[in-house]
């Protein structure tokens, strides 16, 4: 696996340790740094952004690639939905149980009865989605190829408008099986440059990891992983009005292999290692 990451910095409080020569300044005032993190320049960028009030960073991704025998080798995936639906279902009547959820992060709370969205906004060609809410969308295609495949861990549900009709193009997939468990060895964290903090002193790092996964996704080896389709237990980011923490979603190795000889749309993959 090769591990890039790409950083937006204040090049002002970076100037003495990122060379002007390193980096591209696209807009003035910020500079792109993209580095491995073996580099000695990541530890140092970590330590500066620690150290500095407000941090250095004001944006950052990572982009993994595997080798062919990497992937033939993996057994599970990490779903990683790119497509967005530019709506929350808590506007559109979509119900939450928050009883059961955390009161500081938000993470546990129970969807009750149907998805609800408009059926206009959901996106015209990708198979699987996203709400701003975090909540999951796939298409009919994306259904009939996991059913006729024989795949397991998902049914589908109708998806409801506000007019109480069932959107024809997508549905909503529900985890019917356990759920999977994250490592501790996966580093969830704010951002990569960011100290370890606990995100929710209630949850404290039990249910509701972190803001982001930062390094390559790691699971722990249970009977859940029988199922060509898994959520995790635990959660990944943050209560912010419905915005709220997600579980990360993991495939098959099968599974894996039909979407993407289906010519899946609206996500990629990353190979999940087990521990
Ligand atoms: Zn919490």
């Amino acid at each position: 696996m090769r591990e890039r990451y790409w950083f937006r910095v204040w090049t002002d409080r970076v100037v003495d340790i990122v060379p002007p020569s390193l980096g591209d300044e696209k807009v003035r005032g910020v500079k792109d740094v993209r580095i491995e993190r073996q580099s000695p320049l990541f530890a140092e960028l970590a330590k500066r952004n620690q150290s500095t009030h407000a941090g250095i960073l004001t944006a950052w991704g990572v982009k993994r690639s595997y080798t062919r025998s990497e992937i033939e080798a993996a057994k599970f995936f990490w779903l990683r939905v790119k497509r967005h639906v530019g709506a929350f279902g808590e506007d559109y009547g979509t119900t939450y149980d928050d009883s059961r959820a955390c009161v500081r992060c938000g993470g546990r709370a129970v969807r009750v009865g149907r998805l609800r969205l408009p059926c206009r906004v959901l996106p015209k060609r990708a198979d699987v989605a996203v709400s701003l809410a975090g909540e999951l969308v796939t298409s009919v295609k994306f259904e009939h190829i996991w059913s006729a495949a024989g795949l397991t861990g998902l049914s589908f549900q109708d998806i409801e408008a506000p007019s109480g009709e069932a959107c024809s193009s997508h549905r909503s997939p529900i985890f019917v099986g356990a759920p999977a468990d994250i490592s501790s060895v996966t580093d969830i964290r704010d951002n990569p440059l960011a100290r370890l903090g606990v995100i929710c002193p209630t949850c404290n790092r039990e249910d509701v990891l972190g803001m982001a996964v930062v390094s390559h996704l790691t699971l722990k080896r249970t009977d859940a992983l029988h199922n060509d389709a898994v959520a995790t237990r635990q959660l990944v980011g943050l209560r912010q009005g419905s915005i709220r923490p997600t579980p990360l979603y993991i495939i098959s190795r099968r599974a894996h292999s039909v979407l993407t000889d289906a010519g899946l749309v609206g996500a990629d993959f990353e190979v999940a290692a087990i521990e």
